[in-house]
């Protein structure tokens, strides 16, 4: 693939869009997107706010079974290479259009160093990192690179927190979730000026995940840490997500955008 011409050589082929198209109430209207892990939790959230925007959002999940009543989902696994073009092949056969993926997938794993095995380490890479680089490849043969300014395809990624702190006994999740903010960065650069790529770098969240974790406890009943007191929900996260599938966005590229209640990261 050629790499794309710097910005300022490059001739608009289409008018910016009206300012007012900008906060129009349905946004998203008619514009498709794959949102993986989005059977559940933070990822079932996005797919109803895109939709609420007027989008069509399928969830990729390894186990559409959880997805809410009424919401679309193709089964996927992010790991694995044919699963993922397949379920992009299912999409485009229904819709013949792709606007934007999220790539919020993922796993965690809570576990000292000294009883992590390779293959619990392998496992977290495998669907937390190699599933969002997986989604961003197999998305781009769909993708149209020639879109005005606010229509721009859109990747977000949803790293996390941890992507930025070390947090002991999360040292695969905290390595997969660095490996996200990184890879944003690199892709942000590489598919520009065409496509937009920005991550999600969400703090504690009320999903199933979190609830699956030991301190759970002493984060939801005190949002220990959290100046604003207490973790997100999966709405308010989604909401961030919005933003940067919408029109609203459009000059934001490579950047991530904490969702932590002002937690401070650096
Ligand atoms: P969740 O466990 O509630 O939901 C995860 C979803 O991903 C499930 O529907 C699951 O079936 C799906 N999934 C798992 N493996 C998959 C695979 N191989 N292929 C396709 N789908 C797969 O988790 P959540 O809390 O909603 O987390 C969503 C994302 O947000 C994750 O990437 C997570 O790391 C990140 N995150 C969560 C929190 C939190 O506190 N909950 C904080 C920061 C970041």
């Amino acid at each position: 693939r050629r790499r794309p011409k710097p910005l300022r050589f490059q001739r608009r082929k289409w008018p910016d869009p009206m300012p007012n198209q900008l906060t129009d109430g349905l946004p998203l209207a008619g514009k498709v997107f794959a949102v993986t892990g989005g059977a559940r939790g933070i990822g079932a959230a996005i797919v109803a706010t895109l939709n609420a925007r007027g989008a069509n959002a399928v969830a990729f999940d390894i186990d559409p079974s959880a997805a809410p009543a009424g919401s679309e989902s193709i089964t996927c696994d992010v790991t694995d290479e044919a699963s993922v073009k397949g379920a992009f092949e299912s999409l485009n056969a229904k819709y013949g259009r792709l606007d934007g993926i999220v790539s919020n997938a993922g796993i965690m794993l809570e576990k000292p160093v000294a009883d992590t095995t390779l293959e619990d380490f392998d496992r977290v890479i495998a669907v937390n990192l190699r599933g969002v680089f997986l989604m961003a490849k197999s998305a781009l043969p769909y993708f149209r690179t020639d879109m005005p300014d606010a229509d721009k395809p859109r990747i977000v990624n949803v790293a996390s927190e941890l992507g930025h702190l070390g947090r002991p006994e999360y040292s695969a999740y905290c390595a997969s979730k660095g490996g996200v903010i990184a890879l944003t960065r690199a892709l942000a650069r590489e598919f520009a000026p065409g496509i937009l790529v920005n991550t999600l770098a969400p703090g504690p969240t009320d999903t199933d995940m979190l609830r699956a974790e030991k301190n759970y406890d002493s984060w939801v009943k005190d949002g220990e840490g959290i100046p604003l007191g207490r973790v997100a929900t999966a709405e308010e996260v989604a909401l961030a997500a919005a933003f940067l599938c919408g029109p609203d966005s459009r000059f934001m590229t490579g950047t991530i955008v904490d969702v932590n209640g002002g937690a401070a990261m650096y």
